[in-house]
């Protein structure tokens, strides 16, 4: 406590952690990855919760107040609940929060409440079984709705969803999730589809964008209005529906970029460190964290490497250039 905060050289204050906890997952969303033949990186390379905990404890000394939890499919991940207690035992953090396909929450969920997790956002694109089938390639979709409602009767501070929105194929599917959402209290999150596909399918005239979303939803409930930020560091922009269905999101990493606000860093699951999640460039931190580095020589390493942080992507110029790894392997 009492550091310097975490800053880069375009003063912008870093104190949001995203781990990764795996990049395995149990289903296989094609916007993310491939449908068979997936590489998964070796066990022995994935970092301990133990390693994990004492990386954010040294974050959290250099101010990190939020982390969220991700993956792959951070539930598949044995013994979950127990990392999460690990985390929110950290002096300094406000707000623990998840990301889930939530197949597995039915089962999890409590227990993760249990632990202290505070947030959970679930995603799910589609309400119709033979349309999760064909965009997941797995036939989840009751365990993934059962999972939803147990969350929502776990008492956690909120539950949002999220869905990837993709030209071509999730038009159908937008009206009826923000329908289920508005029916149940929670905030729908649209998320444009972004270039960190495992197939490379990716391209510019396959985002469904946050304007043409806006459109369908309020030819479907009406007018909505923009909800001036309270916090303009977070991602989405949000709007209200004016007939009282609640709020909507949008993550418009394509559109509306927000780079100029972004405060995240995030470890891998194979302890990278990196700035951004369309980074080229990564940091080790598992070597020195193996190596028996003392926190000072690992504080220095993450102060580095937000110092050395890129103004933002390029998504929308010519020089663009995917990441190495897609977003399973990343953590989204
Ligand atoms: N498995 C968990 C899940 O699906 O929520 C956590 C990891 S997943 C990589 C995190 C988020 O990334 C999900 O909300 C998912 O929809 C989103 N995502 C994956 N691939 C994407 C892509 N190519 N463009 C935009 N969002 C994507
Ligand atoms: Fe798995 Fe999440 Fe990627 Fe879908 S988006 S394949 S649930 S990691």
């Amino acid at each position: 406590m009492g550091a310097q905060p975490l800053v880069d050289t375009y003063q912008r204050i870093h104190d949001n952690l995203r781990i990764s906890v795996t990049d395995r997952c149990n289903i296989r969303c094609f916007y993310c990855m491939p449908e068979r033949e997936v590489q998964f990186i070796e066990r022995r390379e994935i970092l301990t919760y133990e390693e994990m905990a004492r990386f954010a404890r040294i974050a959290a000394r250099l101010g990190v107040r939020k982390i969220r939890v991700t993956g792959g499919e951070p539930l598949v991940r044995r013994d979950l609940p127990k990392f999460i207690g690990m985390l929110a035992a950290i002096g300094g953090i406000e707000d623990l929060a998840l990301t889930t396909n939530a197949v597995l929450l039915k089962e999890m969920a409590r227990p993760l409440r249990d632990a202290g997790l505070r947030r959970i956002n679930v995603h799910l694109d589609t309400l119709d079984r033979s349309r999760f089938l064909e965009l997941t390639r797995r036939d989840d979709l009751p365990r993934v709705l059962e999972g939803i409602e147990t969350a929502l009767a776990a008492g956690f501070d909120s539950v949002k969803l999220n869905a990837v929105a993709v030209k071509g194929v999730t038009e159908p599917d937008i009206v009826p999730i923000a329908r289920y959402c508005r029916e149940r209290g929670m905030e729908a999150r649209f998320i444009e589809f972004m270039p960190l596909d495992a197939q490379a399918i990716w391209d510019r005239t396959r985002v469904l964008l946050a304007d043409d979303i806006l459109g369908e939803l309020a030819a479907a409930f009406g007018p909505l209005e923009p909800i001036p930020d309270p916090d303009p560091r977070a991602p989405a922009s949000e709007y209200r529906y004016l007939d009282g269905g609640g709020t909507v999101g949008f993550i418009a990493s394509v559109s509306r970029p927000f780079c100029l606000n972004c405060n995240r860093i995030r470890l891998t699951a194979d302890g990278k460190l990196r700035y951004c999640l369309f980074a080229i460039e990564e940091t080790d931190v598992k070597g020195l964290l193996r190596a028996g580095a003392p926190d000072a020589d690992i504080e220095a390493t993450i102060r580095k490497t937000v110092a050395g942080k890129w103004l933002g992507h390029e998504i929308n110029s010519a020089k663009f250039v995917p990441p190495p790894r897609p977003m399973y392997a990343i953590g989204g």
